[in-house]
Formats: C-alpha cells, sequence, structure tokens
C-alpha cells in the first residue's frame, strides 16, 4: 500500500499543561490500598476550559448520528428499536482483529491514528485508520476489485466518503481484506474522490434530520429500503422488524456523483509481510479492563450465568454529550491507541495521546478529586491498567456530575498520573493468575471484591457475601 504523497499524521494534540503535583490519593481511598500510593491526581485547568468552550454549542444541539447509522438508515433504525444482533464477539474473532489492527499498523507505520472518532453537524464516526487520508477496513470472504467497490459495496463507499467529509479530507481509501484467517490474502484497496465536502457534510446532516426524525415518529417509514432485505438482514430474519421489501430504493448522497475506486497498489504482498510480522497471540486471559477492576464479579458472572440488566446501565445522555464534546475537537485528537501487551483486551481510546476514561456520577455538585478518589477507586485502577498496556503514565478522566444545576458547566477534567507505571502491570499479572486458579478450583475468595457500591445491588451477595471495599489482591 503506498502512502498518500503528502503524507503527515494526524498527530493528537498534546494540551500544554502544569506538572501534577500534590498528595498521593492513598490518604483518600477507603482501603489504602498499596497500589495507592502510585496515583496522583490534578485537574488540567486548560483541557477543562476548551472543553467548557464547545458544551454550549453541543448540549443546545440534537443527539448526534452515527454514520454507519446514516448508510444502512433502516437497520440503524432496528438497531435504536431492538439493539444490536450481532453475538458477542468469539475470542478467536477479538484475536484476529486484534491482529489485523496491528497488521494495519505495521503497513501504516507509527503515524497512523486508529478508531478516530470525529462529531461534526449533528453526526458522529469512528474512522478506522486515518493518515491524511481516512481509511476504511473491512474484511470478506470473497475479494472485489477496487474498480466494482463502489457498484458492489456502496455502503462501505458512502461510509468512507462521509468520513472524508467529518475529517476534511478530499479523498479515502476503502481496504476490502479477504482471507483474513490464515492468508494468503486478496487485498483490494480503493481510493474514491469525496467531491464537494461542504455539500457532502450538509447532506449527511440532512441525513442525520432524517434518521432522527424516525425515531421521533417511532416509524422508520419516512427512510429508503434496505438493500440487505431478503439477503440476510438479522432484523428480517429474527421478525424484528416491519419492513416489507417494497420500500423505495435511494441512492445515498454520499455516494451521487462519485467515480470508481482507483486501485492503490501495492497491496497484496504487502499485507502478507505485515501480517506475518504481527504473529497471533493467545486470546487475552480477561475479555475486558472491566473484568481487571471487578474481577470477582467477572468469575460470578462467568460461572453463575450473567444476571439480566446488571451491572451494565445504558450510557446516560450526559454521558454521550460529553463524549460529543471530547469528538467536536481537532481531528485525531480522541483515537485509539495500540497496545504494547498482547494480553491487552482492547485497544486504548486516548485524548490528546493519553488514555481516557470517560464517567458520569449521579452527584449534584462538583466532587473534589479527594472525593472521587474516596468514592471511585474503580476510576483509578481502570485507567492504571490502560496506562499500563500503553506504558503511559498519565490518563485523563472526565468525569461528569447528573444532577448538576441547569447552566452550570456539568463536567471536570482530571489527569491521573500513575508512579511507578509497573504497579499497575504487576496487578494485572495477580489478577490474571488469581482468575485462572479460580477458575481451576472455584475459590473465589482469594479475588479482589468490589466495591460497597457495587455490593450493594449485586445479585450474586447472598453467596458472594463480599464485604465491599477494593482489596489489592
Ligand atoms: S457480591 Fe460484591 S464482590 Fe461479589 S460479585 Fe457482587 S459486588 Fe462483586
Amino acid at each position: 500500500m503506498d502512502r498518500p504523497s503528502a503524507y503527515k499524521r494526524a498527530a493528537p494534540r498534546q494540551a500544554a499543561e502544569p506538572p501534577v503535583s500534590g498528595p498521593s490519593s492513598a490518604d483518600h481511598l477507603p482501603s489504602g490500598e498499596a497500589w495507592a500510593r502510585s496515583v496522583f491526581i490534578a485537574p488540567l485547568p486548560r483541557a477543562q476550559a476548551e472543553l467548557a468552550e464547545r458544551w454550549p454549542a453541543i448540549v443546545g444541539a440534537p443527539a448526534a448520528v452515527r454514520v454507519t447509522d446514516l448508510v444502512d438508515p433502516r437497520r440503524g433504525y432496528w438497531r435504536s428499536q431492538v439493539g444490536t444482533r450481532i453475538a458477542p464477539a468469539h475470542p478467536a474473532a477479538i484475536e484476529r482483529g486484534t491482529r489485523m489492527h496491528r497488521t494495519l499498523g505495521e503497513i501504516l507505520g507509527p503515524s497512523a491514528a486508529f478508531e478516530v472518532q470525529i462529531a461534526r453537524a449533528g453526526v458522529v464516526g469512528q474512522i478506522d485508520a486515518l493518515l491524511d487520508v481516512p481509511i476504511e477496513l473491512k474484511t470478506t470472504s470473497r475479494a472485489v476489485p477496487a474498480e466494482e467497490l463502489l457498484e458492489r459495496r456502496p455502503e462501505a463507499v458512502a461510509q468512507l466518503v462521509a468520513y472524508c467529509a467529518l475529517s476534511e479530507r478530499p479523498r479515502g481509501w476503502l481496504a476490502l481484506v479477504a482471507g483474513a484467517d490464515a492468508g494468503p490474502f486478496a487485498v483490494s484497496v480503493g481510493e474514491f474522490d469525496a467531491g464537494n465536502l461542504a455539500d457532502r457534510l450538509r447532506a449527511l446532516a440532512h441525513e442525520a434530520d432524517r434518521f432522527r426524525y424516525a425515531l421521533e415518529k417511532g416509524s422508520p417509514a419516512s427512510l429508503p429500503a434496505c438493500r440487505w432485505f431478503d439477503h440476510g438482514c438479522e432484523f428480517q430474519r429474527d421478525g424484528l422488524c416491519d419492513c416489507s421489501g417494497t420500500e423505495e430504493e435511494e441512492r445515498s448522497p454520499m455516494i451521487s456523483g462519485i467515480a470508481p475506486g482507483r486501485t492503490v497498489e501495492p497491496t497484496r504482498a504487502q499485507w502478507e509481510t505485515a501480517w506475518n510480522r504481527s504473529p497471533a497471540a493467545p486470546a487475552p486471559l480477561v475479555s475486558s479492563f472491566r473484568d481487571l477492576v471487578y474481577p470477582r464479579l467477572a468469575y460470578m458472572e462467568a460461572t453463575r450465568g450473567r444476571a439480566e440488566g446488571y451491572p451494565r446501565t445504558p450510557a446516560s445522555e450526559l454521558r454521550r454529550r460529553l463524549r460529543e464534546v471530547l469528538e467536536a475537537g481537532p481531528v485525531g485528537e480522541v483515537a485509539r491507541l495500540l497496545p504494547r501487551t498482547e494480553q491487552a483486551p482492547d485497544l486504548i481510546e486516548s485524548w490528546q495521546g493519553e488514555p481516557l476514561l470517560v464517567r458520569t456520577t449521579h452527584a449534584s455538585v462538583r466532587p473534589s478529586p479527594e472525593e472521587i478518589s474516596r468514592s471511585a477507586p474503580q476510576h483509578a485502577l481502570e485507567l492504571g491498567f490502560r496506562c499500563a498496556a500503553v506504558g503511559i503514565p498519565n490518563g485523563r478522566l472526565v468525569l461528569g456530575w447528573e444532577r448538576a444545576p441547569t447552566g452550570q458547566i456539568p463536567f471536570q477534567v482530571l489527569r491521573y498520573h500513575f508512579e511507578p507505571l509497573g504497579t499497575f502491570s504487576r496487578m494485572w499479572r495477580e489478577r490474571v493468575l488469581a482468575l485462572e486458579a479460580t477458575r481451576r478450583d472455584g475459590r473465589f475468595e482469594r479475588l479482589a471484591a468490589c466495591p460497597a457500591w457495587r455490593a450493594r445491588s449485586c445479585p450474586y451477595q447472598p453467596e458472594c457475601g463480599c464485604p465491599g471495599g477494593l482489596t489489592s489482591r
């Protein structure tokens, strides 16, 4: 794959902030655990001011619609009504996906940003990879030549053009990879010119209004026909949609006037070399960072069955808005970092180059860093594990409070500094070993208990009997 000529980094901008200083949060953690002495917390006033300036425009606008819903609006509509129909990823699929990202990282070099999130004009998109072109990566069972991508994968091309509009890049690449399980590969990369970007963005905003209208009305009647009707649509298959197949067909405004793709060469040889340089790693022993933070809960869920609706709560309106305010910043600021360890269960979300956590609390007033340390030590743990995964000693918490008085800025930005960072790598290893041992002998008491607030509504409490409070085991 040739790099674009005007090759430049979609660099995350690092905000200049004063160094973190102040007391360790150890004194404020309920358990006084040893790991807490490696955590330092301080406000980030410039980052806070940056987000606060954007906030009024975000909070006064309609909720952003995802590009993936706009390029396939009927399925997007039903997804919003009944949830995703995709089964949880199999460990082998997670491993393959991670390997695919590492392969792409090998090909594109260190300048590439991955899974870049951008919100513009009421639309939000996640770009698989970004150089000075956005790159959309799709896997497929059968190869499609670059020249035929527009005809045979119109949604994917529409998605790419939408990303060009959001990221203000005049052209983009659609990479289609077939046979990614073992190789050899058939790879086609088509380059597309996006046309007038301002027009595309306007059309995108219009499509978003139309999608919101369907949601408001509680009916997809105003949305065009689904291309997957009678061709494997999961909502039709499961009897969850009311589509009839007679709806009006429409060509997406993202692909009107688009010329067929041009092949970007070389592709296959480069892809194979990079794939071989990124050997398969054993599937991570934990499937999420949450399992590392709450290992006892992870064990209970895995062995007793997950209780319906517990403990996941849908993202609140405030949490969605906080994401939008971050995503409205310069292109490339919100992206995912490739972990250094193969044991990381996911890529690491970052903002301005540092691992990021966005959380909310039910508080009505702004909590102090000390209160956050005391009442929510899990944020330090989760960020610490994420920082350990990428070898970066600083992470950021954007924390909103749900019951803030109207008109107040309802969030704050904190930097967590971890020193030594090795504390978290060590704890990661210990927790994984403890989980493995518990899977063998069932003695879950050795696993770290969850904080008290979690235990209060936990369905496993009668059996588990946890006292609450984090422990470092
Ligand atoms: S009872 Fe407590 S420690 Fe046990 S799983 Fe539930 S919250 Fe976690």
